[in-house]
């Protein structure tokens, strides 16, 4: 599907327009900083994952800006991969990230289900029913493999603790890991690697029934360069159907009436 019936030169400057639906790449360990130090992506945060390819479903994420507020929150399914984080809730939150470079932080809560007080409680079960255990074998029931050794990292508690002897604030240390997973981002993907592209004409200078410019006779838009994007799971694609289909019908309708 062609983006429009006809490009003019004059809209040769909307392609600067940013690709906001992307994967988003990120460390693990709440510390942006490694990646501002200037060494590659690869190199600095692979060894520091070791839950690529782990795919988690029933989780709840909240992106938060620079002042900490949730500026979009959504519950479903994402994974891990060799870059960051990526699925169909990470792409639906990059579209909020914006333009201007702004920090952004992404705040798992990998129990939804559970609030605070029922995490603890079986929390509190397991390390019961594993009394004996180190600290680094007690958490199978509660999370996946992948995820372990950066849960008992992360929670401060070392891992050879024996279960028995770990205090209620250790405990609510880890519970409140499990519900605020946290995450820095440090971008999205690449361009090439976009899904949805954000900015193009203004849907103002369009009339919407049959898609042609109000300011270039002749020229129709449709999908893509036009100023609207939505998240994945269809949206888009109708958008582009949709708009294809009322532009090439009214610049064929044009054309048969000259
Ligand atoms: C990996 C991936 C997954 C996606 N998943 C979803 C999804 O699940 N749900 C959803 O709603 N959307 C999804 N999208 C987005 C959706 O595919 C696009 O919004 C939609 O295809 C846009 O249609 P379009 O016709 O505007 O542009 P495109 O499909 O990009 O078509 C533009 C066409 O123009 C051609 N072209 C470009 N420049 C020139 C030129 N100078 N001369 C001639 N031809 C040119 C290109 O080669 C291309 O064929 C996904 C996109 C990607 C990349």
């Amino acid at each position: 599907m062609a983006n429009a019936i006809t490009l003019a030169k004059t809209f040769i400057p909307i392609l600067d327009k940013i690709y906001k639906q992307a994967s988003l790449t990120s460390v693990l360990d709440g510390n942006p900083e490694l990646v501002r130090q200037g060494a590659s992506y690869n190199e600095m945060i692979i060894p520091k994952i070791s839950m690529q390819g782990l795919a988690l479903k029933n989780v709840t994420l909240r992106l938060k800006n620079a002042k900490g507020k949730v500026v979009f929150e959504e519950f479903g399914e994402l994974l891990f991969t060799h870059f960051g984080l990526s699925g169909p809730i990470v792409l639906s939150a990059s579209a909020h990230m914006g333009r201007k470079g702004e920090a952004f932080t992404v705040d798992l809560d990998l129990k939804p289900a559970l609030d605070e007080k029922k995490l603890d409680a079986r929390i509190l079960r397991d390390f019961q029913k594993y009394a004996n255990r180190d600290f680094k074998n007690a958490l199978y029931d509660l999370a996946g493999h992948a995820m372990i050794p950066v849960l008992v990292r992360l929670s401060g508690i070392p891992e050879d603790t024996k279960v028995n002897v770990i205090t209620r604030e250790q405990r609510h240390r880890l519970v409140e890991l499990f519900k605020h997973f946290p995450v820095s981002v440090t971008g999205t993907r690449p361009i090439d690697e976009a899904i949805v592209t954000s900015g193009g004409v203004k849907v103002g200078e369009i009339d919407p029934k049959t898609m042609a410019s109000k300011k270039i006779e002749g020229l129709y838009f449709a999908g893509e360069i036009i100023d609207v994007d939505a998240y994945t799971g269809g949206y888009n694609l109708q958008i582009a159907w949709a708009t294809g289909k009322a532009a090439g019908e009214a610049a064929a309708d044009a054309l048969h009436a000259e």
